[in-house]
């Protein structure tokens, strides 16, 4: 029913719309987040998570990533006139008035037409996170550049790309929070880079149709060659079993991150409860379980292969926002959906069965179970309860006098 399935569902929908506020902006400002909000609605929502004050400044990290990575993926230009686009960005974000010209035919076309606006709020923001997105653009810009030409071969090219892309963003992150609400330093680590990982990861299985239907390839070879001999072959569908199988490959690899992810979001949680560190702390931990809940929806789903990205519902994805509050919540989510993907294994749909079974036990291990994420009462078992009830209950209305005659013969008795 509308991606809503159960009681749960509804409350958590409800409690998401009415919690939602999102603070006045006016001109670049406003356009900044209407950029945020075109490129990528949930981002957009969590953010609202973050303390006022670290809103702009991670707002403007991504939208000015967003535009790197447009250059990045731009299909009309050609390495060669890539590469000194992408290694200089840190010093173009610096230069007021630059717009980016030539990407009317993206869909990301008005960011880059407006660009001397994202210049401008950048501008405005504390120094200390000027430097940390200046640091972390020219980190990606360059690490691009070294992918533009090269493919993903190996899986140490694999975590290699995918650092560049996204781990480098949980560096960043990490700095701008550690800059603020956790002085301490102890979030300071390599984990920060699996939390970037683990995101990207999902994104490159989930959207392998898209992506190469646009002529871009990220699964690496030394995982698809074992299931095809071009990438593209993926894609017949005659060649279904072996894509669906390569999947599960990619999934089980992503997961390999949720242990570090654990840890860092263990490290991360509030201290006494302080609000600026639970916005921070639900800021993070909201796309990591959409991510688990995303490969547990693809796991051996020939869907991935077909045109349309598979989605979480609507209700899940409601609940998932809503009910992602502590650790402990955090811990049961994970690992309700480690379970379902370890349930749906067998010998036929991944390589190295034995060894993959005893990888899920162990993500499960670390991730340290108490208590079990409810899935939910149906909502279509809540109804046709009620309507038994109310079905009942007029039926005695109906019959009222008979069994109020009934009832007086037998206290008679
Ligand atoms: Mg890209």
């Amino acid at each position: 029913m509308f991606g809503i399935e159960t009681i749960q569902e509804v409350v958590a929908v409800f409690k998401l719309y009415f919690s939602s506020t999102r603070q006045k902006r006016d001109g670049n400002g406003e356009f900044c987040y209407r950029s945020l909000d075109k490129t990528s609605r949930s981002f957009a929502t969590v953010i609202q998570q973050l303390p006022p004050d670290l809103q702009d400044p991670v707002c403007i990290f991504y939208i000015v990533l967003r535009a790197l990575d447009t250059i990045e993926d731009d299909p009309t230009l050609k390495a060669e006139a890539k590469i000194p686009l992408l290694k200089k960005f840190h010093e173009t974000i610096e230069k007021p008035g630059t717009v980016l010209t030539g990407y009317n035919t993206s869909k990301h076309g008005e960011l880059m037409d407006n660009f001397d606006r994202v210049i401008e709020v950048y501008g405005n923001l504390k120094d200390k996170y000027r430097k940390v997105i200046k640091n972390i653009t020219n980190k990606m810009g360059n690490g691009m550049c070294v992918y533009l030409e090269k493919e993903v071969v190996t899986l140490k090219d694999y975590d290699e790309y995918c650092y560049y892309v996204a781990g480098t963003v949980g560096e960043g992150l990490t700095d701008m929070f550690s800059l603020s609400y956790y002085p301490d330093n102890k979030i300071k680590n390599e984990l920060s880079v699996s939390m970037g990982l683990f995101l990207q990861k999902t994104n490159i299985t989930r959207d392998f149709e898209e992506d190469i239907r646009e002529d871009r390839t990220f699964w690496p070879r030394a995982i698809w060659e074992k299931h095809a001999k071009e990438l593209i072959d993926l894609t017949k569908p005659e060649n279904r079993k072996e894509a669906v199988k390569c999947l599960n490959m990619m999934i089980l690899n992503a997961m390999e991150h949720i242990p570090d992810c654990m840890e860092y979001m263990e490290r991360l949680a509030p201290v006494g409860g302080k609000p600026e560190q639970v916005g921070v702390w639900k800021f993070c931990a909201v796309p990591q379980v959409m991510a688990i809940a995303t490969l547990a929806e693809c796991f051996d789903n020939p869907k991935v292969f077909e045109v349309g990205a598979v989605k979480i519902r609507k209700g899940t994805t409601a609940r998932l926002f809503v009910e992602t509050t502590n650790m402990t919540e955090l811990k049961k989510i994970f690992a309700h959906y480690v379970k379902i993907i370890k349930s749906r294994i067998t010998s036929d749909n991944v390589l190295n069965y034995v060894q993959n079974l005893e990888k899920c036990s162990n993500i499960l291990k670390s991730i340290e179970l108490k208590e079990q994420f409810s899935t939910g009462t149906s909502l279509v078992k809540v109804l046709s309860y009620s309507a038994t009830i109310a079905f009942s209950s007029f039926c005695v209305y109906l019959k009222r006098d008979y069994i109020n005659e009934q009832i007086k013969k037998l206290l008679k008795k």
